[in-house]
């Protein structure tokens, strides 16, 4: 049997592997393969799989035992392309040791270069290069990287605040440089690096309690080891929690001779992207810094060059761009550049390193991009026919649609605001909240209640809690491509970065910024697509996507590929409206309770629920009749010649009465009632479940008055406005059904109420009578009830209480537990429990369509919605899928992706 292979080289024009194995080789990994079988220059190495990953795992930590030879033999190779030995005493082969998953991670886990220097091996570097200063750079920045990588924090060592290994050895450097008076890195002489190294060694001995290892192949299983622990590590834990990636997927290793941006003004190191991930638009945009490592770029060190003019802002103009400095190197980045984006079909975020005036290529992926951008980049690649249109579709996220929807600062609040400071524009949109300095504090403040503004110098893999928890995230170091830009990017959330006016004083928790001071809790205003920073709380404006031109031809394709109609929640004329302008077809669910709740209203209401006898309650309704009445004419009006589905009365009585002593007592004085009847009636409409009580279509059965008034009150409407020749369409839904006898006494009663209004205003009006699905005895009888029934709505928030058996108030005391335990994937509340709930809509679709071949179907609970919930429903064939005003969009392009999706099929 051939031995399983763990290890895929790359080299030279050969690879192994190729981009099509993101999941065994991970994302990096499967990019360098690529490149490589593409001619681009990249520097040999070798893929150990996710699959290492996950065995080794799953066998208590130990790789398995065919790891080790492969490794030997794929090292060989490498060392044969590059002409060099590792661990060779003349002329040493440096690796990285590079962690790379599926899906990309920002700085999640470890990476290390320069592996493989040590006392031996330096002079021969030495030797080769006649760059001393270099050498000793790149030993400085190995231990840097391994000590905190390997020896602190693979090794599980949790240091206190301030005082990691690296930032001590940084602490270190920084004291040097004091001394020596310098501003850069780059000045620090050789013996300036030698003298610092011999300090870092006894750094780490003395906070880490052992050697800086100097055996190059000591160093290489360090470095591999500890790629495979950061997949478990905290960070890597929780970013996978937001991001929703499993654990099972595991990381690879990627282990890659070096290529050195550090070896003198001729060098250089950068990352880009084929467009700008912020805006969308089509010009070739990144950052780099003359002789300087990779990570330098990344961690928001030094602020980086932009890569050429195009990308010149007035807060860089200065500065010098690729293009200028290096010319011909410049067009060689960009015609690989413009090959990759036609080769991958998509936006790449690509790594580049110059050595000695040579250029290497050390990453390409699909970049993360926001909303605006991912909808620009779509729409612009389809026109050009880079890609069809169903790909554009299916390339948006619909979060991303979201996040056009969201609001930006009013230009006029700004042009008379205080303005605190200037920085790069990393994510769209604007934001308010109270500045905070911690990530924990973000997320302790933002579960209070609080909007939050994370304020950081820079940002680390630590704080994705707390960028998480934060309304947006201002830092004071960085460019567009640091780990807070990135991040933020990726959620599409409003982000500021490279403020360097911000003198950040993170023990007194304040700011000092042009002569002012900003503390804690203090309310700022950030304006993420210009990249000002404002104090005080603006106004922000609600989101304006109608004049994108992006989006709206997007949304437009949207609607030509969708099947699925989608329909609002609405109560009122005011949501219809918005929501009518959003592109809903209709009202899904227009509930007739939150009437009752008016000032006005609930006394009749009240009145109606008191009256022990008939002819109270029938007084009581005919008070509140002219007001129902009315409701429906604004929201019939607002929807003119679309249908709106009504549904009767729904929640249990006792929701319309005060229930303390106090409340009770007033209102008895109010309406002139004892207070012995108000309580006692209070007591005897007490339930122990009332979401299990006399609530629904049980009302109905039980009160037929009140839903004849409610008939009556939906049919004048019509009549009315039928007569003015406004078009109506009344669906009257009756609520909570399990028996198709509850279903057919309360239909009777509307349709005989329905016949005599359209008599008495000599008018017809095409209305409909159905039924809401939300109890499971009603999707198990679909056959029945669908003979009674002229339509059904999905009613999904109880449908899922009722299947699961648990009350949605209550789940939150446990529910999240589930979730994080693994032993739910999702909220069923927040998708659909497709094996659950959705087997039962399943059922009530296919016995439904049986009876009824043409009983028309959707869906009305909050999960119309959610994306993957209105992809189950255009899979069993609903109609359509009705959600509040806001998520119209994006049901709508969810449609879109669906009918895509099951066409690829
Ligand atoms: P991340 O996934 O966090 O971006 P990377 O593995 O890409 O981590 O590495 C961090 C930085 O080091 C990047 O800028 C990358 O280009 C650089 N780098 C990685 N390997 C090498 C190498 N073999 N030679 C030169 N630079 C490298
Ligand atoms: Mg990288
Ligand atoms: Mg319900």
């Amino acid at each position: 049997m051939a031995l399983k292979k763990y290890v895929y080289f790359f080299g030279s024009g050969k690879a192994d592997g190729s981009g099509k194995m993101k999941n065994l080789l991970g994302g990096k990994g499967a990019g360098l393969a690529e490149m490589t079988s593409l001619k681009i220059p990249v520097p040999p190495g070798f893929t150990i799989t996710t699959e290492v990953c996950t065995l080794y795992y799953k066998n208590n930590r130990k790789y398995p035992k065919e790891l080790n030879p492969q490794v030997d033999s794929a090292l060989a190779r490498v060392e044969k392309i590059m002409g060099k030995k590792f661990g060779s005493a003349e002329d040493p082969l440096l690796v990285s040791v590079r962690s790379g998953a599926r899906s990309s991670m920002p700085g999640m886990m470890e990476t290390v270069l320069n592996v493989g220097l040590t006392t031996k091996t330096i002079p021969g570097l030495v030797r080769k290069t006649q760059n001393e200063r270099f050498v000793y750079d790149a030993y400085r920045r190995l231990m840097m990287m391994y000590s905190d990588v390997v020896m602190e924090k693979a090794a599980g060592i949790e240091p206190a605040e301030g005082e990691g290994i690296r930032q001590q050895l940084e602490h270190a450097m920084e004291r040097m440089k004091k001394e020596k008076g310098y501003k850069n890195d780059t000045e620090l002489s050789v013996d300036d690096l030698k003298r610092l190294c011999e300090e870092f060694k006894g750094i780490i001995r003395r906070t880490l309690g052992k050697e800086f290892p100097d055996d190059p192949r000591e160093q290489l299983w360090g470095g591999i080891g500890a790629v495979f622990q950061s997949w478990m590590g905290k960070r890597a834990v929780s970013y996978r929690k937001i991001e929703k990636i499993p654990e099972e997927w595991g990381t690879a290793v990627n282990v890659q001779s070096m290529v050195f941006g550090n070896t003198g003004e001729n060098s250089g190191t950068g990352v880009a992207f084929t467009r700008n991930p912020a805006t969308g638009e089509n010009v070739f945009f990144g950052e780099w810094l003359p002789n300087a490592q990779g990570e330098d770029v990344v961690a928001g060190i030094r602020t980086p060059n932009p890569v050429n003019e195009a990308g010149k802002t007035d807060d860089t103009r200065h500065l010098p761009s690729l293009e200028e400095a290096m010319p011909s190197l410049y067009k060689q980045l960009f015609a690989i550049e413009k090959r990759l984006e036609k080769h991958y079909q998509d936006m790449q975020d690509i790594e580049f390193t110059i050595e000695d005036g040579r250029l290497w290529m050390l990453q390409t992926r699909v970049g993360k991009r926001n909303g605006q951008a991912a909808i620009r980049m779509a729409v612009d690649m389809a026109k050009s026919k880079l890609i069809t249109k169903g790909i554009a579709l299916l390339r948006v996220k619909p979060e991303q649609i979201d996040e056009l929807l969201h609001p930006s600062v009013d230009p006029a609040a700004e042009k008379s605001a205080v303005e605190l400071a200037k920085g790069l524009p990393a994510g769209p949109g604007g934001a308010i909240g109270k500045v905070v300095f911690t990530a924990d504090d973000a997320e302790g403040w933002a579960r209070k209640g609080e909007k939050v503004i994370l304020v950081r110098n820079e940002t680390s893999p630590e704080d994705v809690h707390g960028m998480h928890a934060a309304e947006a995230i201002l830092t004071a170091r960085g460019g567009m491509t640091s780990h807070a830009a990135l991040v933020a990017r990726g959620w599409g959330k409003c982000c500021i970065v490279g403020c360097s006016e911000l003198a950040i004083n993170l023990h007194k928790k304040e700011i000092h910024v042009n002569g002012r001071v900003v503390r804690e809790g203090d309310w700022i205003t950030l304006n993420g697509t210009k990249g000002r920073v404002y104090e005080g709380k603006l106004k922000l404006l609600p989101a304006d996507p109608e004049h994108n031109q992006w989006y709206k031809e997007l949304m437009k394709w949207a609607d030509q590929f969708r099947t699925l109609k989608v329909r609002t929640n609405a109560d009122t004329p005011n949501d219809a409206a918005v929501a009518r302008n959003f592109g809903a077809q209709g009202i899904g669910l227009c509930r007739t309770e939150h009437m009752f709740f008016d000032a006005d209203r609930i006394r009749s209401v009240r009145e109606m629920i008191l009256s022990d006898a008939l002819e109270g309650r029938r007084k009581a309704l005919a008070k509140l009749l002219p007001m129902q009445k009315g409701d429906f004419v604004g929201i019939f009006k607002a929807m003119a010649g679309l249908p709106v589905t009504i549904r009767l009365l729904d929640p249990p009585l006792h929701e319309f009465l005060p229930h303390t002593d106090q409340e009770l007592t007033e209102l008895a004085g109010e309406m002139g009632v004892p207070f012995e009847r108000l309580n006692a009636k209070n007591k005897s409409l007490h339930e122990f479940n009332p979401m299990l009580g006399h609530r629904g279509c049980r009302l109905g059965v039980t009160y037929p008055e009140i839903y004849e008034m409610q008939v009556q009150a939906i049919m004048e409407a019509a009549c009315e406005l039928a007569k003015e020749r406004v078009k109506v369409i009344p669906e009257i839904m009756i609520p909570l059904v399990g028996h198709v006898k509850e279903l057919e006494t309360t239909r009777d009663l509307t349709v005989s109420v329905a016949e005599r209004i359209q008599k008495e205003y000599k008018v017809k009006v095409p209305y409909t009578v159905g039924t809401m699905i939300e109890l499971p005895r009603a999707c198990v009888t679909s056959d029945e009830i669908a003979a009674h029934a002229d339509f059904y709505s999905f009613g999904t928030n109880d449908l899922t209480q009722t299947v699961y058996g648990l009350s949605r108030d209550d789940a939150g005391r446990f529910l999240p537990t589930y979730v994080e335990n693994g032993i739910l994937k999702e909220d069923p509340f927040i998708t659909i429990d497709q094996e659950g709930v959705g087997a039962l809509m399943r059922m009530a679709v296919e016995k439904g369509r049986k009876v009824k071949k043409n009983l028309k179907m959707g869906i009305c609970g909050e999960h119309g919605g959610e994306p993957k919930s209105v992809e189950f429903c255009h899979k069993i064939g609903l109609e359509y899928v009705s959600c509040s005003p806001f998520r119209v969009p994006i049901a709508r392009f969810a449609a879109a992706q669906a009918a895509l999706k099951k066409k690829a099929k």
